[in-house]
C-alpha cells in the first residue's frame, strides 16, 4: 500500500476505527499492550494504526499522518523501508527460529562491535527491558555488590528494581514506583537527580563499596529530551571507575541514533556495559547488552551469571537489524542533523510568532518541545511543564495531520524518511497549533 498522499484526513473507512477501539478496550487493559499508546495524557481516544510507509502512518479510518512516534525509536529509516522488508522476507524463507546459533546473529553482532569499541562482546535478547535487567544482573554478579544508581526521569524498561521513585533528599534509597514492586526490589536502587555533580558524589559517599553500577540514559529521552551537561558523563565515568563500580550506558534509544556509535561516540565517553534495542532491531523485537570482554565472560555458559532466551537473536530480527544498520551512512546522520536543526529552527520561529513561551531540547534526531520557558536539566524540572498546554498542542497538530508522541514527556523521533517538505508542513501545522 502506498501512503504517498499528503497528510490530511481523506476519510474512506470512517467508523472502522471506533469499532476496533471497542474490541481493543474489551480485550486489553486500557485497550493497549503498552500504556503510552492509550493517549491518556492528551485526553484523546487512542489511534488504531493499520500501516506505515516512510514518514507516514495510516489509521483504521484511512486518515494519514506525518509520524513523529517512529515506533518509539526503531523507525530511524521510516516505516517499511524496502531493503529492510526484503531482508526480512528472505530470512523468513529460511525458517523463523531454529534454536541454534545462526549467521544472522554473527552479522549483527559484528556490525555492533565495529560501531561501539566498548562493546567487545555482546549478547542478544528480545527487548530493551530484558537487556537492562540482564546488564544489571551482570554488574551485580561481577562486582559482588547490590546497589544500582539511576537518575530521576531516566527510564530503563519495566524491570522491578528500576521502576522506582526517589525519596526526598540528595541520595536516598528508593520507594516502589509501581504496585507489585516489593520494597525489597526498590531498596537496592538509589535515585539521584541528573546533571547534578554533588548528588552523584554524595551517593558514592553514602554507600561506600556498595554500588554495583550507575545506569544512565546518556541523553535522557524518556521524560522528554535532556542532554547531559558538558563534562557530566565524564564525571560519571571517573566516579564509577574510582569507586570500583561499573558504568552502564542505556543506549536503547541513543544507540545508532545520535551517532552510529551512539551517545558514547557522540560524547566520547566509554561505558563498561551498554544496553541496546530499538534501532538495532529495525522495528523487530530485539535487545542487546555488551561490554568489555572480561566482563561479558561472566555470562552463562562461560561464567556464573545466568541469562537465557528461547527467541534471543531471532533470525528475522537480526536480518531487519543488519539491513537497517547497513543503510546508516555518515551522509544519513548528516541529513538527520540537518533535518533536526531545520525542525528545531522552524518550531522556535512558530512558537515565537504565536507568542508561546516554550523551550526546545534537541540532540540530533531526538527533540522535545517543553511547555515551560527554559529547557529542563533534570527529570524534576521536566515534570514542571504545562501538560494541558501540551495536550492542546498535540490535539491541534493531530487535526493538522501531524502525529506527535502523545505525551509531553516523550521525544519526537525524526527519521531519514522525513523530507524537508515534511518538516516545513510540520512547522506550518505548529504555527497554528501553538495558538491552540
Ligand atoms: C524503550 C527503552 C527501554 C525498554 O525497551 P523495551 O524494548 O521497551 O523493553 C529501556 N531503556 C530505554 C532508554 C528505553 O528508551
Amino acid at each position: 500500500m502506498s501512503l504517498n498522499t499528503p497528510p490530511g484526513r481523506p476519510i474512506s473507512d470512517a467508523g472502522r476505527q471506533a469499532l476496533l477501539r471497542q474490541s481493543a478496550e474489551d480485550l486489553f487493559p486500557g485497550g493497549v499492550n503498552s500504556p503510552v499508546r492509550a493517549f491518556k495524557s492528551v485526553g484523546r481516544p487512542p489511534l488504531i494504526l493499520t500501516s506505515g510507509s516512510g514518514s507516514r502512518v495510516r489509521d483504521a479510518d484511512g486518515n494519514v499522518y506525518l509520524d513523529y512516534i517512529g515506533a518509539w525509536g526503531p523507525a530511524l529509516l521510516g516505516h517499511a523501508q524496502p531493503q529492510v522488508v526484503e531482508a526480512v522476507r528472505a530470512a523468513a524463507l529460511d525458517g523463523f527460529a531454529l534454536g541454534a546459533t545462526g549467521p544472522g546473529e554473527i552479522g549483527l553482532g559484528q556490525r555492533i562491535r565495529a560501531a561501539m569499541p566498548s562493546v567487545e562482546r555482546v549478547r542478544f535478547v528480545s527487548s530493551g527491558t530484558e537487556a537492562v535487567m540482564s546488564a544489571i544482573r551482570l554488574a551485580r554478579g561481577a562486582t559482588g555488590r547490590d546497589l544500582v544508581v539511576k537518575f530521576a526521569g531516566g527510564y530503563h524498561g519495566h524491570g522491578d528494581s528500576l521502576l522506582v521513585d526517589a525519596g526526598s533528599g540528595l541520595a536516598t534509597l528508593a520507594m516502589p514506583g509501581s504496585a507489585g514492586v516489593t520494597e525489597g526490589a526498590a531498596r537496592d536502587t538509589v535515585v539521584v537527580p541528573f546533571n547534578d555533580p554533588a548528588a552523584i558524589a554524595a551517593a558514592f559517599e553514602a554507600f561506600p563499596r556498595q554500588i554495583a553500577c550507575v545506569i544512565v540514559e546518556p541523553v535522557i529521552a524518556n521524560v522528554g529530551v535532556i542532554p547531559p551537561d558538558s563534562g557530566y558523563l565524564e564525571l560519571l565515568r571517573d566516579l564509577t571507575a574510582s569507586n570500583g563500580a561499573l558504568l552502564i550506558f542505556d543506549e536503547v534509544i541513543t544507540g545508532f541514533r545520535v551517532a552510529r556509535g551512539g551517545a558514547q561516540e557522540r560524547f566520547g565517553v566509554r561505558p563498561d556495559l551498554t544496553t541496546m534495542g530499538k534501532v538495532i532491531g529495525g522495528g523487530m523485537p530485539v535487545g542487546a547488552y555488551g561490554g568489555w570482554a572480561d566482563l561479558m565472560r561472566q555470562i552463562a555458559p562461560e561464567g556464573p551469571v545466568y541469562q537465557a532466551g528461547t527467541l534471543s537473536g531471532h533470525p528475522l530480527a537480526m536480518a531487519a537489524g543488519a539491513a537497517t544498520l547497513d543503510l546508516l551512512t555518515p551522509a544519513l546522520y548528516e541529513g538527520l542533523e540537518r533535518a533536526g536543526a531545520r525542525l528545531e529552527a522552524g518550531l522556535r520561529w512558530a512558537a515565537a510568532e504565536a507568542g508561546r513561551k516554550v523551550s526546545i531540547s534537541r540532540v540530533g534526531s531526538l527533540l522535545t518541545v517543553f511547555f515551560r520557558p527554559t529547557a529542563p536539566r533534570n527529570g524534576a524540572e521536566a515534570l514542571e511543564s504545562d501538560r494541558d498546554a501540551f495536550a492542546r498542542f498535540f490535539g491541534a497538530m493531530l487535526d493538522e495531520g501531524v502525529l506527535l508522541p502523545p505525551s509531553q514527556f516523550e521525544a519526537w523521533f525524526l527519521g531519514a524518511a522525513h523530507t524537508d517538505a515534511d518538516i516545513d508542513a510540520t512547522v506550518a501545522a505548529a504555527s497554528k497549533a501553538f495558538r491552540a
